[in-house]
């Protein structure tokens, strides 16, 4: 395969739908040679050419580029501390099957072994198409696919057992992963520096530098919930202490409320800021400021020009707007006040991990096409 192949291959998984003309002029190639192009990607089962979806303009119908019938697969999966799903996604990100199912208290192990079953059955039924696996996880992953969740009491969990032996292999923080795929598909597209806060229990991120995800020397970079922005008497999972996704999390809300810590801690932290009750609002607005004055701090810190939020930062900033800008604005320095940097919930919601996952595959799968 040619570098215009795998340029032209790149453009459809970008922009899903692209005409052959549009493809043609941001590949930088003539119509004839696009033609000849697209007939060697349709030969070789990776491309064909459908009807454009109704655009609602007038005049002649065009030909949209759009994955082969019989094209290569990648499976997209996620675990997040409730559940673990697994979808099949073709070149342009749509998703063709999904399964998964809540996690009930398994054990890492199990779980993983698990979602590796729905990926074998996936593979059979797709008939040897899916050629690689990407996987979402709420921890931090080793070089060697060893995952630890202290949030879930995970250590040491073998995520190759989900597909062992598999040609293309690749997970990674779903904090981390929704970071990257906001600026790839969401709304962070084209901000110089994107900086991504994730609250599910506790809270993660990733800053993205001109498109790059800033990964760290150990691949463990973005923990922004370990920085001591919380309150110094209460002790983290992580084993430290004062660390601020205590402060943003499920857990803080039972906390303020005097309940136990909630085993589904998104599910419980979803109940209590949506609650409109006096003390369910007062803790879901006390939260929200803890949330609003650590962002002021890293906009200070990383000079970020947008920020997303995921998980339950969105329902943070739905809940208490006021409270949660009113923070941020009086933890900026005063020469970034007249316009503060946009925090806004990010594009692709709680499916930004698993979208993430799709993209580092394909990423790493049209490499090897070439
Ligand atoms: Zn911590």
């Amino acid at each position: 395969m040619t570098t215009r192949a795998t340029e032209l291959l790149r453009v459809v998984h970008a922009r899903p739908g692209v005409t052959r003309a549009d493809a043609a002029r941001l590949i930088g190639v003539g119509t004839g040679a696009t033609t000849e192009l697209v007939g060697r990607l349709g030969q070789a089962e990776l491309l064909a050419e459908g009807p454009t979806a109704p655009s609602g303009a007038r005049g002649r119908p065009t030909t949209a580029l759009i994955p082969h019938p019989r094209g290569p697969l990648i499976a997209a999966a996620s675990i997040t501390h409730e559940a673990w799903r697994v979808d099949v996604v073709e070149l342009g990100g749509s998703i063709l099957a999904t399964a998964g199912e809540e996690l009930a208290g398994r054990s890492g192990d199990e779980v993983v072994a698990a979602l590796g079953a729905a990926v074998h059955r996936l593979r059979i039924e797709y008939r040897d198409r899916i050629r690689g696996i990407g996987i979402s996880v709420p921890g931090t992953v080793s070089r060697d696919l060893m995952l630890d969740a202290s949030q879930l009491g995970w250590q040491d969990v073998d995520l190759a057992v989900a597909w062992p032996r598999a040609e293309i292999f690749v997970a990674g923080n779903d904090a981390t992963l929704a970071a990257s795929a906001e600026s790839r598909r969401g709304i962070a597209v084209g901000a110089a520096v994107a900086l991504h806060l994730r609250i599910e229990a506790g809270l993660g991120g990733a800053v993205v530098d001109g498109g790059r995800v800033l990964i760290g020397a150990l691949g463990a970079s973005g923990e922004f919930g370990h920085m001591p922005f919380g309150d110094p008497a209460v002790r983290c999972p992580c084993g430290a202490f004062g660390c601020w996704g205590t402060a943003v999390d499920g857990s803080a809300l039972a906390r303020l409320l005097g309940h136990e810590t909630p085993p589904d801690p998104v599910t419980y932290a979803r109940r209590i800021i949506t609650d409109p009750n006096p003390e369910p609002a007062a803790a879901a607005a006390t939260v929200a400021t803890a949330l609003g004055r650590g962002i002021a701090g890293l906009v200070n810190g990383l000079d970020a020009d947008l920020v997303t939020l995921g998980g339950l930062g969105v329902d943070l900033l739905a809940a208490a707007p006021a409270q949660l800008l009113a923070a941020y604005e009086a933890g900026l320095m005063s020469f970034r006040r007249a316009t503060p940097p946009p925090v806004l919930p990010a594009l692709l919601g709680d499916n930004g991990p698993i979208v993430g996952a799709a993209e580092e595959a394909w990423t790493a799968l049209l490499a090897r096409l070439t």
